[in-house]
């Protein structure tokens, strides 16, 4: 893929809190394409999937029942150096420590309930992505 390009996902917290089209805004704000769009639910086999680096931590039970617990938002998003750009855009994973004016900081409750997701490396973006989108979906 020659193009600079990240996985993201709004969380079924933001859902619940009426959050997802102002943090959508904000990301297309900060620059962002939209390559791929899609709502949909995760099972909590998909979810568990999904977070399988994390299975076996004390949180993984939580946090796989948190994300299959209501909608999210799938994304792919474009722009140069598009993973650690939204890396930043988005804070850090604890919304209490996520600098001023992230996503996080803004939109995040709880570590688990943090709003938003976004790829750590490339590589795991196209994989996370995998879940989501087919090849025709992408454009
Ligand atoms: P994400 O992968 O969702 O973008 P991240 O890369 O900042 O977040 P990870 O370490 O990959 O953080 O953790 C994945 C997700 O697991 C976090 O976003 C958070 O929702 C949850 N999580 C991580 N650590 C904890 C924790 N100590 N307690 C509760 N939930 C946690
Ligand atoms: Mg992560």
């Amino acid at each position: 893929m020659e193009k600079s390009l990240t996985f993201a996902m709004i969380k079924p917290d933001a859902f619940k809190n009426d959050y997802t089209s102002e943090i959508l805004f904000e990301i297309l704000k900060a620059g962002f394409k939209l390559r791929a769009i899609k709502i949909t639910l995760l099972t909590l086999e998909k979810a568990e999937q999904f977070y399988s680096e994390h299975r076996g931590k004390e949180f993984f039970e939580r946090l796989t029942c948190f994300m299959s617990s209501g909608p999210v938002m799938a994304l792919i998003l474009e722009k140069p150096d598009a993973v650690n750009e939204f890396r930043k855009l988005i804070g850090k994973t604890d919304p209490a420590e996520a600098q001023e004016g992230t996503i996080r900081k803004k939109y995040g409750t709880t570590t688990s309930q943090n709003a938003v997701h976004g790829s750590d490396s490339v590589e795991h973006a196209e994989r996370e992505w995998g879940f989501f989108f087919s090849r025709r979906e992408i454009h």
